[in-house]
């Protein structure tokens, strides 16, 4: 089997939210498709581990946002590399309280939709839930992020804990460039969090880090810009 093949399935990027009590979460995902449309029916595929997937457990709502292509990578890294059970991720986020009183997240967002939990299915590490969609708008005309964009265009990750992540067969490298072909120190850290990997051919556009900036020159306070963990928490890619 190739389970590169399965990348060739067309995703989005999504926020998935839900409460408990006076508790609100949400967390990153890309398993979310319609099912029929009448009525009109969505399903999603939940880690069992996730704090989302307690939230909906108990309360039987949720709500899901379509993230636009300009989400900048901290706000998908708040979402999809932080717990919940460690921060509250609603705190400096805008949203609004939905008619099925799950909170709907607005910042990002293309389109949401609201959900009540009619059925669900124990995958293992998943459970699938369908929900029956009671509210759902269109905010903006930006256009969706899909999954692919993502990673070609934003270099995102995909955590473990997620419906489609696949673990990667280490690279084989070709050799390193004699000294004499070295310009400035190209070489790429890792962040050992998240996964994320800084290229200094690239450098970090959207923190203002020009191409060409080698990883020792990044400032102190420069973080992740995937899930906001500092300098000290990325390695050398050897
Ligand atoms: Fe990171």
């Amino acid at each position: 089997m190739n389970p590169k093949a399965l990348h060739k399935i067309g995703y989005g990027v999504y926020i998935v939210s839900s409460r408990k009590g006076e508790r609100l979460n949400g967390q990153i995902a890309n398993a979310v498709f319609q099912v029929t449309s009448d009525p009109p029916t969505v399903a999603i595929s939940i880690n069992k581990k996730n704090l989302t997937w307690e939230f909906i457990k108990e309360s039987r709502v949720f709500a899901v946002s379509m993230l636009c292509e300009g989400t900048p990578m901290t706000f998908i890294g708040l979402f999809g590399f932080k717990s919940g059970r460690d921060i509250n991720k609603f705190e400096n986020i805008t949203y609004r309280i939905g008619e099925t009183s799950a909170p709907i997240v607005l910042d990002n967002a293309v389109a949401y939709l609201e959900a009540r939990v009619t059925q669900e299915m124990d995958v293992g590490t998943h459970t699938l839930f369908v929900g029956q969609i009671v509210n759902a708008d269109i905010l903006t005309e930006e256009s969706c992020m899909t999954y692919d964009y993502f990673h070609q265009i934003k270099g995102g990750k995909t955590p473990k804990t997620a419906a489609t992540y696949i673990a990667e067969k280490p690279e084989v490298k070709p050799p390193p460039p004699l000294k004499s072909e070295v310009k400035g120190d190209m070489t790429k850290y890792q962040c050992k969090v998240c996964g994320y990997i800084y290229d200094p051919s690239q450098g970090d556009p959207a923190s203002g880090i020009t191409p060409g900036t080698p990883f020792s020159a990044l400032p102190d306070g420069w973080t992740c810009p995937v899930c906001g963990a500092a300098k000290s928490d990325f390695e050398e890619v050897k």
